[in-house]
Protein backbone atom coordinates (compact mmCIF):
# COMPACT_ATOMS: atom_id res chain seq x y z
CA UNK A 1 0.00 0.00 0.00
CA UNK A 2 1.15 3.58 -1.04
CA UNK A 3 1.46 5.93 2.19
CA UNK A 4 0.21 9.22 0.95
CA UNK A 5 2.25 12.14 1.19
CA UNK A 6 -0.57 13.84 1.25
CA UNK A 7 -3.33 12.06 2.92
CA UNK A 8 -5.58 14.79 3.90
CA UNK A 9 -6.10 16.00 -0.13
CA UNK A 10 -9.17 14.91 -2.02
CA UNK A 11 -10.96 15.72 -4.98
CA UNK A 12 -11.00 20.07 -5.01
CA UNK A 13 -14.47 21.79 -4.29
CA UNK A 14 -13.97 23.52 -7.52
CA UNK A 15 -14.07 19.98 -9.30
CA UNK A 16 -16.37 18.51 -7.25
CA UNK A 17 -18.51 21.76 -7.47
CA UNK A 18 -18.22 22.13 -11.52
CA UNK A 19 -19.13 18.11 -11.52
CA UNK A 20 -22.66 18.93 -9.95
CA UNK A 21 -23.30 21.86 -12.02
CA UNK A 22 -22.81 20.22 -15.06
CA UNK A 23 -24.91 16.58 -13.77
CA UNK A 24 -27.62 19.04 -12.48
CA UNK A 25 -27.82 21.46 -15.28
CA UNK A 26 -27.22 24.25 -12.79
CA UNK A 27 -26.04 27.43 -13.88
CA UNK A 28 -22.21 27.15 -12.58
CA UNK A 29 -21.21 30.36 -10.76
CA UNK A 30 -18.66 27.81 -8.68
CA UNK A 31 -15.51 27.31 -10.18
CA UNK A 32 -13.70 30.78 -11.15
CA UNK A 33 -13.36 30.76 -15.07
CA UNK A 34 -15.49 32.82 -17.46
CA UNK A 35 -17.89 31.59 -19.37
CA UNK A 36 -16.83 33.77 -22.51
CA UNK A 37 -13.96 33.91 -24.26
CA UNK A 38 -10.97 35.99 -24.43
CA UNK A 39 -10.19 38.53 -27.39
CA UNK A 40 -10.48 37.23 -30.31
CA UNK A 41 -7.29 38.41 -31.87
CA UNK A 42 -5.24 36.65 -29.04
CA UNK A 43 -6.90 33.10 -29.43
CA UNK A 44 -6.31 33.80 -33.56
CA UNK A 45 -2.64 34.36 -32.91
CA UNK A 46 -2.21 31.58 -31.30
CA UNK A 47 -3.56 29.40 -34.75
CA UNK A 48 -1.02 31.49 -36.60
CA UNK A 49 2.05 30.83 -33.99
CA UNK A 50 0.99 27.29 -34.61
CA UNK A 51 1.08 27.47 -38.34
CA UNK A 52 4.15 28.94 -38.30
CA UNK A 53 6.48 26.26 -36.67
CA UNK A 54 6.14 27.75 -33.50
CA UNK A 55 5.61 24.42 -31.26
CA UNK A 56 8.76 23.34 -30.21
CA UNK A 57 10.20 23.89 -26.53
CA UNK A 58 10.63 27.87 -25.42
CA UNK A 59 13.41 28.82 -23.49
CA UNK A 60 13.44 27.82 -19.96
CA UNK A 61 12.30 31.16 -18.61
CA UNK A 62 10.22 31.92 -20.88
CA UNK A 63 10.07 33.91 -24.69
CA UNK A 64 12.31 37.20 -24.31
CA UNK A 65 9.50 38.71 -26.17
CA UNK A 66 6.80 37.79 -23.48
CA UNK A 67 8.96 38.36 -21.09
CA UNK A 68 9.93 42.02 -22.33
CA UNK A 69 5.91 42.78 -22.10
CA UNK A 70 5.73 41.50 -18.83
CA UNK A 71 8.24 44.16 -17.72
CA UNK A 72 6.67 46.51 -19.67
CA UNK A 73 3.54 46.66 -18.40
CA UNK A 74 5.06 46.22 -14.70
CA UNK A 75 7.14 49.66 -15.26
CA UNK A 76 3.61 51.32 -16.33
CA UNK A 77 1.49 49.82 -13.43
CA UNK A 78 3.94 50.04 -11.00
CA UNK A 79 7.16 52.07 -11.48
CA UNK A 80 9.16 48.99 -10.98
CA UNK A 81 11.95 48.61 -13.44
CA UNK A 82 12.30 44.74 -13.53
CA UNK A 83 15.69 42.75 -15.90
CA UNK A 84 13.25 40.70 -18.51
CA UNK A 85 15.87 38.35 -18.19
CA UNK A 86 17.07 38.07 -14.99
CA UNK A 87 13.55 39.00 -12.76
CA UNK A 88 10.89 37.72 -15.27
CA UNK A 89 9.74 33.57 -15.44
CA UNK A 90 7.32 32.54 -17.53
CA UNK A 91 5.25 29.18 -15.98
CA UNK A 92 2.87 26.90 -16.90
CA UNK A 93 0.41 28.93 -14.54
CA UNK A 94 0.40 30.47 -11.50
CA UNK A 95 -0.24 27.24 -9.52
CA UNK A 96 3.11 26.11 -10.47
CA UNK A 97 4.99 29.18 -10.00
CA UNK A 98 3.58 28.85 -6.53
CA UNK A 99 4.96 25.13 -6.06
CA UNK A 100 8.36 26.06 -7.57
CA UNK A 101 8.60 29.07 -4.87
CA UNK A 102 7.76 27.33 -2.12
CA UNK A 103 10.39 24.57 -3.13
CA UNK A 104 12.82 26.78 -3.59
CA UNK A 105 13.04 27.94 -0.16
CA UNK A 106 11.14 25.69 2.45
CA UNK A 107 12.86 22.94 4.23
CA UNK A 108 11.45 20.63 6.38
CA UNK A 109 10.62 21.92 9.92
CA UNK A 110 10.04 25.27 8.10
CA UNK A 111 6.89 26.86 8.73
CA UNK A 112 4.97 28.81 6.22
CA UNK A 113 2.26 31.28 7.25
CA UNK A 114 -0.83 31.89 5.28
CA UNK A 115 -4.02 33.29 5.76
CA UNK A 116 -7.27 32.02 6.15
CA UNK A 117 -9.24 31.60 4.02
CA UNK A 118 -6.55 30.99 1.32
CA UNK A 119 -6.30 29.30 -2.27
CA UNK A 120 -6.46 25.81 -1.77
CA UNK A 121 -2.83 25.07 -3.64
CA UNK A 122 -0.68 26.47 -0.85
CA UNK A 123 -0.83 23.68 1.64
CA UNK A 124 0.05 21.05 0.16
CA UNK A 125 3.12 22.80 -1.79
CA UNK A 126 4.09 23.17 1.92
CA UNK A 127 3.71 19.90 3.14
CA UNK A 128 5.52 18.23 -0.53
CA UNK A 129 8.88 20.21 0.79
CA UNK A 130 8.49 18.99 3.75
CA UNK A 131 7.15 22.53 5.76
CA UNK A 132 4.10 23.15 7.77
CA UNK A 133 1.52 25.72 7.29
CA UNK A 134 0.58 28.15 10.20
CA UNK A 135 -2.77 29.40 9.36
CA UNK A 136 -3.77 32.67 11.00
CA UNK A 137 -7.41 33.57 10.64
CA UNK A 138 -7.95 37.00 8.85
CA UNK A 139 -10.17 39.08 10.66
CA UNK A 140 -13.87 39.21 10.06
CA UNK A 141 -16.05 40.82 8.59
CA UNK A 142 -13.56 42.46 6.13
CA UNK A 143 -10.89 39.61 6.00
CA UNK A 144 -8.14 42.36 6.94
CA UNK A 145 -4.58 41.05 8.23
CA UNK A 146 -5.11 40.47 12.35
CA UNK A 147 -1.52 41.83 13.45
CA UNK A 148 -2.04 40.59 16.58
CA UNK A 149 -2.31 37.07 15.36
CA UNK A 150 0.07 37.35 12.83
CA UNK A 151 2.68 38.63 15.58
CA UNK A 152 1.87 35.53 17.51
CA UNK A 153 2.25 33.23 14.79
CA UNK A 154 5.61 34.16 13.98
CA UNK A 155 8.45 32.08 15.37
CA UNK A 156 12.24 31.34 14.76
CA UNK A 157 10.85 28.94 12.28
CA UNK A 158 8.81 31.02 9.92
CA UNK A 159 10.79 31.22 6.85
CA UNK A 160 7.80 32.31 4.65
CA UNK A 161 4.43 34.30 3.98
CA UNK A 162 1.68 33.69 1.39
CA UNK A 163 0.03 36.90 0.84
CA UNK A 164 -3.03 37.22 -1.57
CA UNK A 165 -4.29 40.28 -2.27
CA UNK A 166 -7.09 40.77 -4.68
CA UNK A 167 -7.95 38.36 -2.03
CA UNK A 168 -9.83 34.90 -3.33
CA UNK A 169 -12.61 34.23 -2.05
CA UNK A 170 -13.58 37.39 0.00
CA UNK A 171 -12.05 40.04 -2.89
CA UNK A 172 -10.34 41.95 -0.16
CA UNK A 173 -7.61 44.17 -0.77
CA UNK A 174 -4.26 45.18 1.29
CA UNK A 175 -3.19 48.29 1.51
CA UNK A 176 0.00 50.34 1.12
CA UNK A 177 -0.09 50.88 5.30
CA UNK A 178 -0.29 47.28 5.73
CA UNK A 179 2.36 46.10 3.38
CA UNK A 180 4.52 49.04 5.19
CA UNK A 181 3.64 47.00 8.40
CA UNK A 182 4.88 43.61 7.05
CA UNK A 183 8.04 45.29 6.32
CA UNK A 184 8.36 45.95 9.42
CA UNK A 185 6.94 42.96 11.17
CA UNK A 186 9.83 40.90 9.22
CA UNK A 187 12.70 43.59 9.21
CA UNK A 188 15.86 41.70 9.96
CA UNK A 189 14.18 37.93 10.10
CA UNK A 190 15.49 35.57 7.55
CA UNK A 191 11.64 35.60 6.45
CA UNK A 192 10.31 35.62 2.70
CA UNK A 193 7.48 36.52 0.94
CA UNK A 194 4.99 34.73 -1.87
CA UNK A 195 2.60 37.29 -3.43
CA UNK A 196 -0.08 35.62 -5.10
CA UNK A 197 -1.70 39.06 -7.11
CA UNK A 198 -3.25 36.79 -9.81
CA UNK A 199 -6.33 39.24 -9.90
CA UNK A 200 -3.97 42.06 -9.80
CA UNK A 201 -5.78 43.95 -12.59
CA UNK A 202 -9.54 43.18 -11.32
CA UNK A 203 -9.78 45.99 -8.61
CA UNK A 204 -13.06 48.28 -8.36
CA UNK A 205 -14.31 51.50 -7.17
CA UNK A 206 -11.59 53.40 -8.42
CA UNK A 207 -8.91 51.81 -6.09
CA UNK A 208 -5.73 50.90 -7.14
CA UNK A 209 -4.06 47.73 -7.04
CA UNK A 210 -1.04 47.90 -4.11
CA UNK A 211 1.48 45.53 -5.97
CA UNK A 212 4.29 44.16 -3.58
CA UNK A 213 5.93 44.83 -6.55
CA UNK A 214 5.63 48.37 -5.91
CA UNK A 215 7.35 48.81 -2.92
CA UNK A 216 11.12 48.65 -2.59
CA UNK A 217 11.58 46.75 0.86
CA UNK A 218 8.96 43.83 0.49
CA UNK A 219 10.11 43.43 -3.11
CA UNK A 220 13.77 41.95 -2.22
CA UNK A 221 12.55 39.54 -0.44
CA UNK A 222 9.35 38.29 -2.72
CA UNK A 223 8.19 36.41 -5.32
CA UNK A 224 5.07 38.00 -7.03
CA UNK A 225 2.87 35.85 -9.16
CA UNK A 226 0.38 36.45 -11.87
CA UNK A 227 -1.62 34.88 -14.39
CA UNK A 228 -2.06 35.53 -18.03
CA UNK A 229 -5.40 32.74 -17.00
CA UNK A 230 -7.31 35.60 -15.49
CA UNK A 231 -5.89 38.95 -17.46
CA UNK A 232 -6.60 37.47 -20.31
CA UNK A 233 -9.95 35.59 -19.78
CA UNK A 234 -7.91 32.60 -21.03
CA UNK A 235 -7.52 30.24 -17.10
CA UNK A 236 -7.62 27.09 -19.35
CA UNK A 237 -4.35 28.25 -21.20
CA UNK A 238 -2.46 27.69 -17.46
CA UNK A 239 -0.02 30.42 -18.44
CA UNK A 240 1.50 32.89 -15.46
CA UNK A 241 4.93 34.46 -14.43
CA UNK A 242 6.78 35.41 -11.34
CA UNK A 243 8.79 38.25 -10.89
CA UNK A 244 11.85 37.84 -8.28
CA UNK A 245 15.12 40.09 -7.79
CA UNK A 246 18.05 37.66 -9.24
CA UNK A 247 19.22 35.87 -6.76
CA UNK A 248 15.60 34.20 -5.82
CA UNK A 249 14.31 33.92 -9.31
CA UNK A 250 17.50 31.93 -9.93
CA UNK A 251 16.56 29.68 -7.29
CA UNK A 252 12.98 29.48 -8.40
CA UNK A 253 14.59 28.51 -11.78
CA UNK A 254 16.65 25.24 -10.78
CA UNK A 255 13.00 23.96 -9.43
CA UNK A 256 10.85 25.41 -12.31
CA UNK A 257 13.54 23.78 -15.22
CA UNK A 258 12.82 20.27 -13.54
CA UNK A 259 9.35 20.30 -12.73
CA UNK A 260 7.92 21.53 -16.85
CA UNK A 261 11.31 23.38 -18.04
CA UNK A 262 8.96 25.65 -19.85
CA UNK A 263 5.54 27.09 -20.59
CA UNK A 264 3.81 26.36 -23.47
CA UNK A 265 5.33 28.24 -27.07
CA UNK A 266 2.87 29.21 -28.99
CA UNK A 267 0.73 30.75 -25.78
CA UNK A 268 3.69 32.87 -24.92
CA UNK A 269 3.98 33.81 -28.72
CA UNK A 270 -0.01 34.98 -28.76
CA UNK A 271 0.32 36.84 -25.35
CA UNK A 272 3.47 38.46 -26.31
CA UNK A 273 1.83 40.01 -29.98
CA UNK A 274 -1.47 40.88 -27.60
CA UNK A 275 0.06 42.69 -24.91
CA UNK A 276 2.15 44.85 -27.77
CA UNK A 277 -0.87 45.77 -29.83
CA UNK A 278 -3.28 45.97 -26.66
CA UNK A 279 -1.37 47.50 -24.41
CA UNK A 280 -5.08 49.03 -22.84
CA UNK A 281 -6.71 45.46 -22.35
CA UNK A 282 -5.32 45.64 -18.70
CA UNK A 283 -6.26 49.13 -17.55
CA UNK A 284 -9.66 47.92 -19.36
CA UNK A 285 -10.50 45.08 -17.20
CA UNK A 286 -11.40 47.22 -13.46
CA UNK A 287 -14.43 48.52 -15.61
CA UNK A 288 -15.05 45.63 -17.27
CA UNK A 289 -15.46 43.22 -14.43
CA UNK A 290 -16.92 45.84 -12.07
CA UNK A 291 -19.94 46.37 -14.79
CA UNK A 292 -20.59 42.21 -14.09
CA UNK A 293 -19.95 42.89 -10.02
CA UNK A 294 -22.64 45.56 -10.35
CA UNK A 295 -25.14 44.19 -12.56
CA UNK A 296 -25.56 41.00 -10.67
CA UNK A 297 -25.07 42.64 -6.78
CA UNK A 298 -27.85 45.13 -8.06
CA UNK A 299 -30.00 42.04 -9.38
CA UNK A 300 -29.39 40.25 -5.81
CA UNK A 301 -30.21 43.57 -3.97
CA UNK A 302 -33.79 41.91 -4.50
CA UNK A 303 -33.13 38.79 -2.71
CA UNK A 304 -32.72 37.50 1.01
CA UNK A 305 -28.96 37.05 0.65
CA UNK A 306 -26.77 39.77 2.23
CA UNK A 307 -23.60 41.09 0.97
CA UNK A 308 -21.11 44.16 0.45
CA UNK A 309 -19.72 44.09 -2.99
CA UNK A 310 -16.36 42.80 -3.65
CA UNK A 311 -13.72 45.16 -3.62
CA UNK A 312 -11.61 43.20 -6.15
CA UNK A 313 -11.36 39.71 -8.06
CA UNK A 314 -14.30 38.36 -9.77
CA UNK A 315 -16.19 36.68 -6.69
CA UNK A 316 -18.51 37.79 -4.48
CA UNK A 317 -19.70 36.55 -0.93
CA UNK A 318 -22.93 36.24 -0.03
CA UNK A 319 -24.42 35.91 3.62
CA UNK A 320 -27.40 32.89 3.48
CA UNK A 321 -28.28 33.54 7.40
CA UNK A 322 -31.60 35.02 6.23
CA UNK A 323 -32.58 31.89 4.02
CA UNK A 324 -31.16 28.72 5.53
CA UNK A 325 -29.46 29.34 8.67
CA UNK A 326 -29.67 25.38 9.77
CA UNK A 327 -27.53 24.49 6.55
CA UNK A 328 -23.65 24.80 7.04
CA UNK A 329 -22.01 26.17 3.69
CA UNK A 330 -21.30 23.07 2.15
CA UNK A 331 -24.88 21.52 2.08
CA UNK A 332 -26.29 25.45 1.55
CA UNK A 333 -24.01 25.24 -1.81
CA UNK A 334 -25.20 21.58 -2.91
CA UNK A 335 -28.78 22.89 -2.39
CA UNK A 336 -28.25 25.99 -3.84
CA UNK A 337 -27.15 23.32 -7.14
CA UNK A 338 -29.57 20.96 -6.86
CA UNK A 339 -32.64 22.63 -5.83
CA UNK A 340 -31.99 26.06 -7.08
CA UNK A 341 -30.39 25.66 -10.26
CA UNK A 342 -27.25 27.81 -9.58
CA UNK A 343 -23.70 25.57 -8.32
CA UNK A 344 -21.67 28.35 -5.23
CA UNK A 345 -18.44 27.32 -3.53
CA UNK A 346 -18.76 27.20 0.17
CA UNK A 347 -16.09 29.17 2.04
CA UNK A 348 -15.34 27.00 4.89
CA UNK A 349 -12.82 24.86 2.49
CA UNK A 350 -10.72 27.40 2.23
CA UNK A 351 -9.88 27.51 5.97
CA UNK A 352 -7.92 25.15 8.09
CA UNK A 353 -10.81 25.51 10.89
CA UNK A 354 -13.71 27.63 9.95
CA UNK A 355 -14.69 30.20 11.88
CA UNK A 356 -18.48 28.57 13.76
CA UNK A 357 -21.33 29.68 11.72
CA UNK A 358 -19.71 30.77 9.18
CA UNK A 359 -22.62 31.16 6.61
CA UNK A 360 -21.16 32.42 3.73
CA UNK A 361 -20.93 31.05 -0.27
CA UNK A 362 -18.83 32.09 -3.21
CA UNK A 363 -20.38 33.29 -6.92
CA UNK A 364 -17.60 33.67 -9.46
CA UNK A 365 -19.62 36.70 -11.78
CA UNK A 366 -16.79 36.50 -14.55
CA UNK A 367 -19.95 35.25 -16.53
CA UNK A 368 -22.09 36.96 -19.71
CA UNK A 369 -24.65 39.07 -18.65
CA UNK A 370 -27.43 36.69 -20.08
CA UNK A 371 -25.67 34.10 -17.46
CA UNK A 372 -25.60 36.51 -14.60
CA UNK A 373 -29.40 37.58 -15.16
CA UNK A 374 -30.90 34.08 -14.66
CA UNK A 375 -28.49 33.10 -12.08
CA UNK A 376 -29.83 36.03 -10.20
CA UNK A 377 -33.48 35.48 -11.08
CA UNK A 378 -33.20 31.86 -9.34
CA UNK A 379 -31.43 33.38 -6.25
CA UNK A 380 -34.22 36.42 -6.05
CA UNK A 381 -37.03 33.43 -6.06
CA UNK A 382 -35.67 31.55 -2.71
N1 LIG B 1 -4.02 31.93 -6.90
C1 LIG B 1 -5.30 32.23 -6.72
C2 LIG B 1 -5.70 33.05 -5.55
C3 LIG B 1 -6.26 31.79 -7.63
O1 LIG B 1 -7.56 32.06 -7.43
C4 LIG B 1 -5.85 31.05 -8.74
C5 LIG B 1 -6.84 30.66 -9.79
N2 LIG B 1 -7.35 29.44 -9.70
C6 LIG B 1 -4.49 30.75 -8.88
C7 LIG B 1 -3.60 31.20 -7.94
C8 LIG B 1 -3.97 29.87 -10.00
O2 LIG B 1 -3.86 30.46 -11.24
P1 LIG B 1 -3.46 29.56 -12.51
O3 LIG B 1 -4.76 29.05 -13.07
O4 LIG B 1 -2.75 30.48 -13.42
O5 LIG B 1 -2.60 28.44 -12.04
N1 LIG C 1 -8.89 29.61 -8.60
C1 LIG C 1 -10.12 29.02 -9.06
C2 LIG C 1 -11.20 29.33 -8.05
O1 LIG C 1 -10.93 29.78 -6.98
C3 LIG C 1 -10.08 27.54 -9.22
C4 LIG C 1 -8.90 26.94 -9.87
C5 LIG C 1 -8.95 25.45 -9.80
O2 LIG C 1 -9.97 24.86 -10.09
N2 LIG C 1 -7.90 24.87 -9.40
O3 LIG C 1 -12.33 29.07 -8.34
Amino acid sequence: MIISKLPNVGTTIFTRMSQLAVETGALNLSQGFPDFDGPLALREAVGRHIAAGHNQYAPMTGLPALREQVAAKIARSYGRTVSADNEITITPGATQAIFCAVQALIRAGDEVIVFGPCYDSYEPSVELAGGRCVHVPLALPDFAIDWQRLNDALSVNTRLIILNSPHNPSGALISKAELDQLAELIRGRDIYLISDEVYEHLVFDGTKHVSVLAHEELYQRAFVVSSFGKSYHVTGWKTGYVVAPPALSAELRKVHQYVSFCAVTPLQCALADYMAEHPEHVENLPGFYQAKRDLFCDLLAGSRFSFTRAAGTFFQLVDYSAIRPDLDDLAMAEWLTRAHGVAAIPVSVFYQQPPKELRLVRFCFAKREETLRQAAEKLCAI
